[in-house]
């Protein structure tokens, strides 16, 4: 049997990464004989104990926050819905007051579903979705226009998973604290990428997943300033301090706690070489197919990151062709698969219907080579030609 992931030029990590070897191996332990409870008063659990504090140190240092910050969830979905619910229910209940929630148009589905959620359901009062222009950027002026208060929690992403497009959270941050709201982030393509540091950024609340960076599906952390008030989503055990009840998922936060120090080791690289094979790959795309446009302000972005429209062309199409070559891209969201509409950030951004359809993102990683990017190069030109023969807008 041939194994595909031999072959495979992935180029689909914003959609996932492959679990780097160093974490499966210091997972596996776990998988095997130290199966021990970490509740547990007996050595056997103590020891278990051990290495979740452990893991929680190593992602707390990648962010640049104290370990008692960190909570461990089962995904970026989960800490979005932490941080999200958790501070509008414990308003609605603890305070006795209504919400309201301020987002960008671009958010992934797990913040914009969320805050259309308590919306609904009326546990939010208000409910801002701050538009982008077509660079994918929201206005700070848009924010400075709103009435920002103690009852008011800010949700904007690091960094948008289709285009790579980096937020002022900073500034952000700093214009929602002066107002005595709370800022949460998703954080969850920007955290590995580049650097973070919640003692410099003011920022309440963070989303990580570990499936976004070399560590498996189905685990995630919550960063919340110490302080911070919230109601917790499962309600149980002791566990995670009383915030998250349920038995820790022992081999898959050890696992998040090694992808995360291999992350801060290796922040570097992708910042250089990563950034360079993005960058030579974008510039070729974009002189040798015809009709070829960037989605997404060019300057702030991830250095891993490239969305690239062709006019008139069906994106679903592209990446069967690139398939055929054994390459994995992707068409904007791995969620909008298998429908026809644009995806929401490219009908945010206004990018008209000709080039919409066609979106195509390439997203690197370490584990990409100079070979992966001269093999796409090489073909994408012809299949753009093909498609272009075949379409029925051309
Ligand atoms: C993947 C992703 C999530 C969701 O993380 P899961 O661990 O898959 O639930 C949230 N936000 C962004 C920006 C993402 O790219």
């Amino acid at each position: 049997m041939s194994n595909a992931s031999n072959t495979i030029i992935y180029l689909d990590n914003n959609a996932t990464t492959r679990i780097a070897p160093e974490v499966l191996e210091a997972m596996m332990p776990f998988l095997g004989d130290s199966y021990g409870n970490p509740s547990s008063i007996h050595r056997f659990g103590g020891m278990i104990r051990r290495h979740i504090n452990r893991a929680r140190e190593q992602v707390a240092a990648l962010i640049g926050a104290e370990p008692e910050e960190i909570v461990f969830t089962s995904s970026g979905t989960e800490s979005n819905n932490m941080a999200l619910k958790g501070f509008v229910q414990s308003h609605n209940h603890i305070h006795k007051k209504s919400a309201q929630i301020i987002t960008a148009a671009v958010e992934h589905p797990s913040v914009r579903n969320t805050a259309r959620l308590l919306k609904d359901e009326g546990a939010a009062a208000e409910l801002v979705e701050l538009p982008v222009d077509e660079g994918g950027m929201i206005a700070l002026s848009d924010i400075d226009a709103k009435r920002i208060d103690p009852d008011t929690i800010v949700s904007i992403m690091w960094a948008n998973n289709e285009t790579g497009v980096i937020f002022p959270i900073d500034k952000i941050a700093e214009k929602v604290k002066s107002h005595g709201g709370i800022f949460h982030t998703d954080a969850v393509q920007a955290v590995g990428k580049i650097p973070i540091n919640v003692k410099k950024s003011p920022v309440d609340m963070l989303a990580i997943s570990g499936h976004k960076l070399h560590a498996p599906k189905g685990i995630g952390a919550a960063y919340f300033r110490a302080g911070t008030s919230f109601s917790p989503l499962l309600h149980g055990g002791h566990q995670e301090n009383g915030l998250r009840g349920g038995t820790e998922n022992v081999p898959y936060i050890v696992g998040l706690g090694k992808a995360c120090e291999l992350a801060a080791a290796r922040i570097e690289e992708e910042n250089t070489r990563v950034k360079a094979m993005r960058d030579r790959l974008e510039r070729n795309l974009l002189e040798k197919c015809k009709g070829a446009k960037l989605n997404g302000l060019a300057a702030e972005r991830l250095p891993n990151t490239t969305n690239i429209s062709f006019e008139n062309i069906e994106g679903e199409a592209i990446l069967l062709y690139l398939d055929e070559h054994g390459i994995a891209a992707s068409s904007g969201s791995a969620c909008t698969t298998g429908s026809l509409e644009p995806s929401h950030v490219m009908i945010a951004m206004g990018i008209p219907y000709s080039y919409a359809h066609s979106s195509t993102r390439f997203s690197l990683s370490v584990y990409n080579a100079e070979e992966d990017i001269d093999k796409v190069i090489a073909v994408m030109p012809g299949i753009v030609e093909k498609l272009r023969q075949l379409s029925p807008f051309a």
